[in-house]
């Protein structure tokens, strides 16, 4: 993929997941560098609904902007330098507070697959307490040493919580991102509806592992293809990008 596609293909993420109801004026995504892994572009802070490919910035994995005058950055631009500096894989990076996910960040409730769809978000989707390390804020992450203590709990996994805030999905690609966020938000959704009828029979480690193992890039093209016609966006299958 040019570079050039792969900032016309963050600006489709941006739109579908505003299209999605997963981000609204608030939340952003990422994409490492293609050309430099020591750099990742993000948009300027402004609402995913609304940007174009001239919004683009890059950055250093210390998320300082590359071109010392520009456009104002998204303060939480340090949860993504920290993801892609602790996981050399990670190629894309969201940030959302879907609403359907809080619940789960601030009750203690595990969240966990409900429906194959949703395998990829994780096992068990931990919760990240700024509170913990960092006392009262205003719960933003808005330096490194916050942004590190987030991916440090992150770890390897796909996906994680953050307690009154919102959740962070890391992934080996731009449209495995975009996928695990929105089924994210959707088993938030099935899972709270279930809990209301009665106690949850999740998907077992041995059936997440084998959804994930027989599950190909066609899922994540067929879902993407689905979701550029709903966000007016062109869809470009050269762009697959892993
Ligand atoms: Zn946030």
């Amino acid at each position: 993929m040019t570079l050039a596609q792969a900032l016309d293909e963050l600006v489709t993420a941006n739109r579908i997941l505003a299209r999605e109801g997963v981000v609204d004026s608030f939340g952003h995504v990422s994409i490492r560098h293609p050309e430099r892994p020591d750099r990742y572009v993000l948009s300027r802070a402004r609402a995913p609904e609304c940007i174009e490919i001239d919004d683009l910035m890059e950055f250093a994995l210390d998320s300082t902007p590359i071109a010392a005058a520009g456009s104002k950055p998204y303060t939480e631009r340090f949860i993504h330098g920290a993801v892609y500096d602790a996981r050399p894989e990670v190629k894309a990076v969201v940030h959302h507070h879907s609403p359907s996910v809080i619940p789960f960040g601030i009750t203690g409730v595990s969240l966990s697959p409900v429906m194959h769809m949703c395998a990829g978000i994780g096992a068990r989707v931990p919760t990240w307490d700024s509170r913990a390390r960092f006392g009262d804020t205003n719960l933003l992450v808005t330096n490194a040493a916050m942004a590190s203590d987030l991916a440090g709990a992150l770890g390897a996994r796909p996906a994680i919580l953050m307690r009154g805030h919102g959740c962070v999905v890391a992934g080996a690609s731009l449209r495995e991102v975009v996928f695990n966020s929105i089924y994210l938000q959707l088993n938030a959704d099935l899972q709270m509806k279930a809990t209301a009828l009665g106690d949850v029979t999740f998907l077992t480690d041995g059936e997440i592992a084998a959804v994930l193992r027989t599950r190909g890039s066609f899922t994540y093209e067929r879902a993407w293809e689905f979701w550029c016609r709903r966000a007016g966006r062109p869809y470009d299958a050269r762009a697959i990008d892993g």
